[in-house]
């Protein structure tokens, strides 16, 4: 399926007067800032982002952006796919005076002109939206283990009785709450 290339710079005062919502695609190379906080990523960022005036007339824009980049795992160092997603609510401020006044749920974007990238929307919140440490989940970090032609047995020992590694993990926080002065 071919998605509609966004613009790659905005013209936010047309986009909330007009009250527009934006909806498609851009190359993830665009991202500079996402691409150095990954292994790699390629293909699209799907976006959407509805502008508007609020109730106060400031000018918004809420949406959610996704893209698959990819992740080294830190339990196997191989890499992995990973669903990048982050949604947004932001305000367009022009003045810090403007800026203070703006309800606590958007973030504030301080403008020069009406203009502005909008990938420089975006990044910020793709990158907080990663994960600290990035892993696979357990299951599939012991499939490659497995590939890899680890023994079987050791595999099926790991896996061997999920309720007993919780009561273990059960027992020993318990010892430990005891233990506390
Ligand atoms: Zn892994």
């Amino acid at each position: 399926m071919l998605n509609r290339q966004l613009p790659l710079t905005i013209n936010v005062k047309k986009l909330t007067e007009q009250e527009i919502q934006l909806e498609g695609a851009l190359p993830v190379s665009k991202l500079t800032r996402v691409l150095e906080a990954v292994e790699s990523a390629e293909g699209e960022i799907y976006l959407e982002l509805a502008f508007r005036k609020d109730e106060q007339s400031a000018r918004v824009a809420q949406g959610q952006a996704s893209c698959t980049v990819k992740l080294l795992c830190q339990r196997c160092l191989k890499p992995y796919e990973h669903a990048l997603k982050a949604s947004f609510s932001l305000a367009f401020v022009y003045t810090e005076a403007q800026e203070e006044r703006l309800p606590e749920i958007y973030d504030p974007v301080l403008m020069q002109d009406d203009n502005v990238r909008l990938v420089d929307l975006i990044e910020d919140d793709l990158i907080l939206a990663l994960p600290i440490v990035a892993h696979h989940t357990s299951v599939e970090c012991q499939t490659l283990r497995y590939e890899e032609g680890e023994s079987v047995a050791e595999v099926s020992s790991t896996k061997e009785n999920p309720f007993k590694v919780l009561e273990a993990l059960k027992d020993r926080e318990f010892k430990g709450s005891k233990n506390k002065p």
